[in-house]
Parts: structure tokens; sequence; C-alpha cells
């Protein structure tokens, strides 16, 4: 029985996480579940999976969940706040953690599970571009074993020679890689004419083609933030030069990553865009086991298209590859001016083309420093934030943003 911690369980990788674990109740235990303030989902979740903690980072709704599962599920021991995270991240009865919160919170649970040396399943993309050198510090001091859920991810580490560990210094080398081709479908947007992009709205930009996912990666898809993110990613996970990564846009979402070898052989996985596949891949690595998805159909398929990145349609993309080359706690701001940015958009004070504008002004206002502890991590979090809201609070109002377009608009 492999013992699970799933932080971050109430979102769409929670709860994916936990329909694929559901199905093989002889090889997986649920010992913790953790959410911000989805009261009613977690309670749902405890009464179901029956976990040994649950926790909520919010009192009042810690306190709500205590007293609904006093009679329904009085198993479950409710924990509160941040610190709970960290808590049930490194416990002792928890052998592997899915690290599925969104964003920055995500990072102090993530770092607490590699240096307690558990089994990281790592879906929170933001803890790597925040700190990544630091993050990969803990996974060795902690012994700690590190498998990507990102489905790019996922697939570039199944396309690598078996054995392959994530995060540990040399491996890239040694595996004879050329290059990393790592898969993007374009969003939404991929299509839109480029005049009417500022005028998009967050429900267009959530309507992924192929994906169901969560508002924030959504937006990042959309604005393909997401896949500059994901080359950060993959630069720290399997320790290729950024040389070594190319984005390929292909819209069928159906290749999800290629690994290119010295020989230029070329090895790809496939799969129905359904993150269950990636997520029961990891939940039971080296193993394999029935995920719950849909087969490939290939003859419905028919063909699978790639295109060239259009670097002016997604300027997000060059952003993350200018923090990174920058180092330090520049990634760190990115992030964090991204997270401002998007939440921004989310609720109607930001238009979507304003998003990289904003990250952009605040990385060239930051002063990127060299990135030794985390607390310099949360710094320049901090600042650039901050530095973010105050651009988005000056925006004139002739600046702000969309008013809806047809859906029939966007289609080109
Ligand atoms: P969702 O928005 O669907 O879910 C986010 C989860 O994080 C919820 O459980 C939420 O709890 C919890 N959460 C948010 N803020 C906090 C906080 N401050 N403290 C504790 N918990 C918090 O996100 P996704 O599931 O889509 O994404 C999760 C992560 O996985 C992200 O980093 C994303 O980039 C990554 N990812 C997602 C993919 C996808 O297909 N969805 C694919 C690849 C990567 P509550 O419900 O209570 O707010
Ligand atoms: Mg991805």
């Amino acid at each position: 029985m492999k013992r699970l911690a799933i932080l971050g369980s109430t979102g769409s990788i929670g709860a994916n996480t936990l329909d694929v674990a559901a199905r093989h109740p002889d090889l997986f235990e649920v010992v913790a579940l953790a959410a911000r303030q989805s009261v009613d989902r977690l309670l749902e979740q405890c009464i179901a999976h029956r976990p040994r903690y649950a926790v909520m980072v919010d009192p009042q709704g810690a306190k709500k969940l205590e007293e609904e599962l006093a009679s329904k599920a009085p198993q479950t021991q409710v924990l509160c706040g941040a610190q709970a995270l960290e808590q049930v991240a490194a416990c002792a009865e928890v052998d592997a953690v899915m690290a599925a919160i969104v964003g920055a919170a995500g990072l102090p649970a993530t770092i607490a599970a590699a240096r307690a040396g558990k089994q990281v399943l790592l879906a929170n993309k933001e803890a790597l571009v925040m700190s990544g050198a630091l993050f990969m510090r803990a996974l060795e001091e902690g012994k700690a074993t590190l498998l990507p859920i990102d489905s790019e991810h996922s697939a570039i580490f199944q396309s690598l020679p078996r054995g392959f560990a994530c995060g540990r210094a040399g491996e890239f080398e040694r595996a004879g890689v050329r290059r990393i081709l790592l898969t993007a479908s374009g969003g939404p947007f991929r299509t839109t004419p480029v005049d009417r992009l500022a005028r998009v709205t967050p429900e267009q930009a959530c309507a992924h083609p192929n994906w169901s996912m969560g508002p924030k990666i959504s937006v990042d898809s959309a604005t393909m933030m997401n896949k500059g993110l994901e080359v950060i990613e993959a630069h720290w996970l399997f320790g290729a030069p950024l040389e070594s990564i190319e984005v390929v846009v292909h819209p069928q979402s159906v290749i999800h990553s290629m690994v290119e070898y010295q020989d230029r052989s070329v090895v790809a996985q496939l799969g129905a865009p359904d993150m269950r596949t990636p997520i029961a891949c990891a939940l039971a690595w080296p193993e394999r086991i029935d995920s719950g998805v849909e087969p490939l159909d290939f003859t419905a398929l028919g063909r699978l298209d790639f295109e060239r990145l259009d670097g002016n349609r997604f300027p997000c993309v060059r952003l993350c590859i200018e923090a990174i080359r920058q180092g330090g706690t520049a990634p760190a701001a990115l992030n964090a001016a991204n997270e401002i940015a998007v939440e921004a958009f989310l609720n109607g004070r930001l238009g979507f083309t304003q998003i990289p504008e904003i990250i952009d002004r605040v990385l060239g206002e930051v002063h990127a420093e060299p990135l030794d502890t985390l607390e310099q991590a949360y710094a320049a979090d901090v600042e650039a934030r901050a530095l973010a809201s105050r651009f988005i609070s000056r925006l004139s109002v002739s600046a702000l943003p969309p008013s809806a377009l047809p859906p029939s608009a966007l289609v080109s």
C-alpha cells in the first residue's frame, strides 16, 4: 500500500488523483487531504475517502469542516492553517505527496515533502519556477524521489531511458539526449486575430480546446505563460540546458512531448488529453495501472499537426526564458507578477494582453539577486506582487478591460 497525501485535493488535479486512487483501493491509502477554503468539496472527499487528516487552511472553513465531520466521518482529524500543509507533507504516515496546490502557496509544503524524503508527485510547477535550485537541494538532502505530473514532463520522463532520476545532476548528459521537444496546444487563441486578443474575456480564456483544468492554469495556457513556465520546469526536472528545449505547437494535444536522442531517434509519448494518465503513471511508477482514461482511437484522430510558436502573439514564453537566464530571484518575481496579473484578469480588472505587459514591467523594475535561501524567494515574490498590484491599480480607466466578444467572433 502506498500512503498518499493530496495537497490541493479539491482542485482539478486533486480530484483526478482521487479518481485514480479510488480505482485501486488495494494499492493506495489516502492518508491526508488538503485545501484552502472549499469546505463542501473537502467534506465530500473526506466522507468518500476517509483520510486520517484533513487540512483546511482557512480557519472558518476548518471550524465548519470539523463540525460536519464529527458526525459524518469522525475518524478524520481536521488541521488548520498553512503550517498544517507542511506538517502532513512531512508526516511519517505518508509515503507519497501529490503537490497540487496552485501557485506560490504550494512551495513550502512541496519543499517540506522533499526534505522529508517523500516521493514527490509534482504538479505545482510554480514551486520549481520560484526556487528550482533550492528545491533540487531539498530533494538531495531528503533523498526524495521526484516524479512529474505535468503531462508534458510526464511524457518526457516516459520517453527518457528507464531509471532516469529527475532532479539528479548528470542524468541528462548520461542519457544521450539532443533535444527536448515540448509540445503546446496553442490554447484557445492560437488562431484568434491578434487585434482581438485585447478584448477576450476570462470565460473565453478558460475554455481550453483540449484540457479541462483549474482557472489559473487555463489562463496561463491561453497566454502561453504555461509553456514558458514548463520550459523552466523541464530545465530543472531533467537538468536540461535551455538551448536543448524547444517548444512545438501541436494543436491536438495527443503527443504530450518528445525526446530526440543523439542518433536523431525521436521518442514520443501519446495519449488522450486527460490528466489521469500522467497521474496514474506517477502514482504507480515504475508499474502501470488502469487510469480510467479512454484509449486513443488513431483512425478517428486522422492527423497530427505541428506549427512553429508565434512569439509575437505569445510574448510570455520569451519573458520566462529571459527570467530564467537572468536567474536568481528573477523567476520568482516573474511567477508572482503573473499570479497577480492572472487574478486581476479573472476578476475583470485587467485586459488579456495586459498580462504580459505587467510581467514585463515588473521584471524591468525588480532587483534580481542570487538565490541562496527560501526567504529570498519569498521576498522577491512579495516585492513583485506589490509592484504588479501597483501597476494594475494605476492603469487608466480607458485602458481597462474587455467587453465580451461573441464566441463566434473568435473562431477564425
Ligand atoms: P485548481 O485551481 O483546480 O485547484 C487548486 C487547489 O489548490 C485547490 O485544491 C485549492 O483549494 C488549493 N489551494 C489554492 N490556494 C491554496 C492555498 N493558499 N493553500 C492551500 N491550498 C490552496 O488548480 P489545478 O488543479 O488546475 O492545478 C494545480 C497545480 O497543478 C497548479 O500548479 C497547476 O499549474 C498544475 N497543473 C495543473 C494541470 C491541470 O490539468 N489542471 C496540468 C499540469 C499542471 P480550494 O479549492 O479550497 O481553493
Ligand atoms: Mg502541461
